[in-house]
């Protein structure tokens, strides 16, 4: 498969999505930060099929140093553009949209995109100012490409809700779409930032999925209290060799908020420091 091409550019890769428009093909979108795993591979197959055979897929990478606080890995990010190029080939992506930072803040912005209370708990209080990075991109990317249809992934639970919310709220075009976390065989939710973890942590990494699944087998024999639930959760967390528990919580899977007994759809969502490496995943509930 030939590397997919690279617009580095918002002119170009408008210039492309219109061309692609106006001869009549659909246009998806996948929004990465790019070091691709099978699991952007899938979001990718999924943009395919959503934009079927004639369609246009895009693919952004671009590792937004927004949503990054001042102590976090913006800048030992893994970055392996040749590589990425090669995975959307095989999963079928047309272009690949790999724009400089200065390309995407050219200069001082005064304007932003935000949510409330959807970012009241999980990520938003560890991570301040994440989210409003995280959308502000997200509608930029939007507005650069404005597909028909955006794919994102179940992984990141919480920015996916918010994404959608943002969306609908301000009447932007297209739809979000939502493709479920892809693990690796022993249920570690692939992630970029795996390749930082030793081998005791990768050996380690997979008992968190093993964590959130023994909450759902108890939801599903019954429990419905909440409290109970997330301190099973943060003991099976916290007996992880080299685990720090950032957060461990059942929250209403619409609005993100805190739910006392699960009486309607849940999200029990972690993240878990191993080492400097901060990991997250999710599942629903019941
Ligand atoms: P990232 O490059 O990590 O910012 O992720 C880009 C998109 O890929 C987001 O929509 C993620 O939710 C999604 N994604 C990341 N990891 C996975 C995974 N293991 N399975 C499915 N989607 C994923």
């Amino acid at each position: 498969m030939t590397p997919v091409p690279v617009a580095e550019t918002i002119a170009e890769t408008r210039a492309t999505v219109a061309a692609a428009r106006a001869a009549g093909r659909v246009v998806s979108f996948v929004p990465t930060m790019g070091a691709l795993h099978a699991g952007h591979a899938e979001l990718v197959r999924v943009a395919r099929r959503l934009a079927g055979p004639s369609g246009l897929v895009v693919v952004s990478i671009f590792v937004n140093p927004t949503q990054f606080g001042p102590a976090e890995d913006f800048t030992r990010y893994p970055r392996s553009l040749d590589a990425d190029r090669t995975l959307c080939g095989d999963a079928g992506a047309d272009l690949i949209f790999h724009p400089t930072p200065a390309e995407m803040y050219p200069g001082h912005a005064v304007a932003f995109a935000d949510v409330t209370e959807l970012g009241d708990h999980l990520c938003g209080p560890s991570r301040p100012g994440h989210f409003r990075g995280v959308c502000t991109v997200v509608l930029k990317l939007l507005n650069v490409v404005q597909p028909d249809v955006s794919v994102f992934g179940a992984k990141d639970a919480q920015q996916v809700r918010i994404v959608r919310r943002m969306v609908a709220d301000l009447n932007v075009p297209g739809r979000i779409e939502i493709a479920p976390t892809v693990r690796e065989a022993d249920g570690l939710a692939m992630s970029s930032r795996n390749v930082f973890l030793d081998a005791a942590e990768r050996a380690a990494a997979p008992r968190i999925y093993a964590a959130l699944l023994a909450v759902r087998a108890r939801a599903r024999s019954g429990e419905t209290d909440v409290a109970r639930l997330e301190s099973a959760l943060r003991a099976d967390l916290a007996a992880i060799p080299g685990a720090r528990v950032d957060y461990a919580r059942i929250v209403d899977d619409d609005r993100m908020q805190p739910l006392p007994r699960l009486d309607r759809p849940g999200l029990c969502a972690v993240a878990v420091f191993l080492g400097r490496t901060r990991l997250i995943d999710n599942l629903t509930l019941p």
